[in-house]
């Protein structure tokens, strides 16, 4: 008698590093696999461990071996670290990409915005929607997280479903885009859930994450009480965050300048898909130097200190069209990602020396994590009571604390802290992501 399809769960990325998340599930016996892939993402080398080296992509070799299986490769959303090694990769695999509508722009623009980009299509899925890829049927369940349009993927076999929540939080009040849809997820516990594959970036941190709701407002007290020129910094593709500034800036009566290609390009993929309606025009930088001083803002790249991006450029006093002077306040409304706390450090002093307020989520709620904290972790685990419980998406001390949770909440977790692995690393300009 033959004997029945098991279901396996391969990470190969993103399990003991931030970063390159890359993982499949296999359905079949040891002899005859169809594989799916969930994510292709890179992650940063640092100045510090790998110098010269400015991204990292997973090793496929595995994937290219069983390409012939390889069914497709479904998107969670359009975060570097999830979807940044497509353009170099895809062309190893060539097989069918999944993605929902704002995935699939933002990955459009980037690759128009790429010299020599492959022409690699994409299957665009509804938010809530289930693709069949193969023998997987995936299902694209809404999730808050810093970026419109995640999801988490309950993948349904006749071997039974697990979810893949990919990165999450719950935030009742995102502000943009869909909450976490907890109604579906309680459904997928009643309806039986093999195992639960989850985000433990935050694992360590107790209580919940705050709401965007919340740093919108902070953003508008901020900018309202504001006296010169205002400057914002945030993640690029983190659009809610730049409806708070925009929405911020006109509570103000202040015109927003968007100073960066990155920014640019987000901003216009963000229109295009409906996440900026209602949101006033933004203006280009040749105005900024005409506009009163209190009645302007600037919205810029370089965040993390890279140093072609706008940031950099204004704080050395090195941007055509940009100028602070003292008086005039930058707020940071980010996380410096750890490996850049030099570059960060070195604009933030320069623009000290030039006399320029900065305001950093170390004094005010600037910025929150799109990642759920510990009572959050719990929450989905009593919503979808999974059998087992998987921690991805973390450094070994998230997963371990990760799956301790997930231990107390009566769930056996499956750590299997990883070997390591080699990367295929290669050096290269540094560009201004996310
Ligand atoms: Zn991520
Ligand atoms: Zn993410």
């Amino acid at each position: 008698m033959a004997r029945p399809d098991e279901l396996v769960f391969a990470p190969l990325g993103g399990v003991g590093e931030i970063g390159m998340n890359l993982s499949v599930y296999g359905l079949g016996n040891r002899q005859q696999r169809a594989w799916l892939a969930v994510d292709l993402g890179v992650s940063f080398g640092d100045e510090e461990h790998l110098p010269g080296i400015d991204l990292i992509m997973p090793d496929i070799s595995f994937l290219e071996k069983e390409r012939k299986n390889l069914m497709g490769l479904v998107l969670t959303h359009a975060h570097e670290d999830h979807f940044g090694a497509i353009i170099d990769l895809w062309p190893k695999l060539k097989c069918p990409i999944y993605a929902t509508q704002f995935s699939a722009a933002l990955f459009e623009a980037k690759c128009a915005a790429e010299r020599n980009a492959p022409d690699i299509p994409v299957t665009v899925v509804p938010s809530g929607g289930r693709v069949d890829v193969g023998p997987f049927n995936v299902e694209f369940i809404p999730v808050a997280h810093s970026i419109p349009e995640a999801h988490a993927l309950a993948i349904h076999t006749e071997a039974g479903t697990v979810l893949h929540t990919g990165d999450w939080k719950i935030d009742p009040t995102p502000t943009l885009g869909s909450p976490t849809d907890e109604k579906r997820l309680r459904e997928l516990g009643e309806e039986g859930l093999l195992a639960l594959i989850g985000d433990s970036t935050n694992a360590v941190r107790d209580g919940r994450s705050p709401s965007e709701a919340e740093v919108a407002r902070t953003i508008i007290d901020l900018v309202k009480s504001a006296k010169g020129r205002v400057a914002v910094t945030t993640f690029a593709s983190n659009v809610a965050r730049i409806k708070a500034v925009a929405d911020a800036a006109r509570a103000a009566d202040r015109e927003v300048v968007v100073v960066g290609r990155a920014m640019e390009r987000v901003v216009q993929v963000a229109r295009e898909t409906g996440y900026l309606d209602g949101v006033q025009n933004f203006r280009s930088p040749e105005v900024y130097g005409h506009l009163p001083q209190d009645k302007v803002l600037a919205l810029c790249t370089g965040s993390q200190g890279e140093p072609r991006a706008a940031l950099a450029r204004i704080a050395n006093d090195d941007h055509p069209e940009i100028t602070l002077n003292r008086g005039d306040s930058v707020i940071f409304s980010s996380r410096t990602i750890p490996g850049n706390e030099k570059a960060v450090g070195s604009i933030m002093n320069n623009l000290v020396l030039q006399g320029v307020e900065i305001i950093t989520d170390r004094d005010h709620l600037v910025h929150v994590s799109g990642h759920p904290r510990r009572d959050e972790l719990r929450d989905l685990i009593a919503w979808t009571k999974p059998q087992l419980l998987i921690p991805v998406h973390g450094e070994a001390l998230h997963l371990h604390e990760h799956a301790k949770l997930a231990r107390a909440a009566g769930v056996p977790p499956r750590a299997g802290l990883p070997q390591r692995r080699p990367r295929q690393a290669r050096p290269r300009r540094s560009r201004n992501r996310r």
